[in-house]
C-alpha cells in the first residue's frame, strides 16, 4: 500500500493525477466538479466499472480533459498504475 501512495505521488507531479485529501473530500469533490456525479450514482472506476462513492473513491486523474476515477480496490490501482507505466515508455 505504501508503495502504490508513493507511486501515485511520483504521478502527481508529471500527470494530472489528483489524489484525494481525506480531509475536506466533500469540498474537493465539488470543487472539481465530482460530487454530484457520485451521488447520482454517474461515476464507475475506470477499470472494474465498479460504482464508485465516497467510500471507495481512491484515485481521480484527469486524461484529456476528463476526470477519470479508480476504486480503492487494490487490483485497480495496480492496474491503473501499471497502465500509467507503459505509457510512459
Ligand atoms: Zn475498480
Amino acid at each position: 500500500m505504501k508503495k502504490i501512495m508513493a507511486k501515485l505521488r511520483r504521478w502527481s507531479k508529471r500527470e494530472d493525477i489528483l489524489a484525494v485529501p481525506d480531509d475536506h473530500l466533500d469540498e474537493w469533490l465539488t470543487t472539481i466538479g465530482l460530487m454530484s456525479a457520485i451521488q447520482m450514482g454517474e461515476v464507475a472506476c475506470v477499470v472494474c466499472g465498479e460504482r464508485i462513492e465516497k467510500s471507495n473513491l481512491q484515485i481521480v486523474t484527469r486524461q484529456e480533459g476528463k476526470l477519470m476515477v479508480i476504486c480503492s480496490n487494490p487490483q485497480c490501482m495496480y492496474q491503473f498504475l501499471a497502465l500509467k507505466e507503459g505509457e510512459s515508455k
